[in-house]
């Protein structure tokens, strides 16, 4: 485990990065249908305007939604603190980078999970390589684009190999 979780979200470090880049259906989660790119109409600068009562205004999903410490890493590794509000042509690569964060910041959580299960030797160590590999790295944008179809699909790999020891905790009675 690192001194610094990665995986801890800090709004006040981020730019509200998921107010603005993840789309929503109007249903039981969101009380409106928002596209992605498009800034929440309960945005003010960074803030939420209804964060103390989003459930009951009808955003429960809001409440939900964890990007995993994704959205501060982003602005503050990649954009040195900036925000696409200062500098609207940050936008597009903004969010990007938080996309291949997230899958970054996804696979690490699955990664420590993996602990917990019985791995022999040479899968624990394989393990433990990817996860130092992300958890050391200091990405660049373009490395986040490319994650996906790169690291990601070997790790991905690593994971549907492993799922004989998820069986085995199964039908041990875990
Ligand atoms: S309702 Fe608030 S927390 Fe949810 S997307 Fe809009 S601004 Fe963000």
């Amino acid at each position: 485990m690192p001194q610094t979780d990665l995986l801890k979200t800090d709004c006040s470090k981020c730019a509200a990065l998921c107010c603005i880049a993840l789309a929503f259906d109007k249903g039981k989660d969101f009380a409106f249908d928002k596209n992605p790119g498009e800034p929440c109409r309960n945005l003010s600068g960074h803030s939420c305007t209804i964060h103390d009562r989003l459930t009951q205004e009808g955003f429960p999903g809001c409440v939900a939604y964890d990007c995993l410490g994704a959205g501060n890493r982003v602005v503050q590794e990649i954009f040195g603190g900036r925000s696409w509000q200062q500098d609207p042509r940050l936008t597009r690569p903004m969010m990007e980078a938080f996309s291949g964060m997230r899958e970054v910041h996804r696979r690490i959580d699955l990664l420590r999970a993996a602990a917990t299960l019985p791995l022999d030797s040479q899968d624990d160590q394989t393990r433990r390589d990817f996860l130092a590999r992300l958890e050391q790295h200091r990405w660049s944008g373009a490395e986040l684009n490319d994650f996906e179809v790169g690291l990601a699909l070997e790790i991905d790999i690593f994971f549907h190999g492993i799922r004989k020891y998820v069986s085995a905790e199964r039908s041990a009675g875990w």
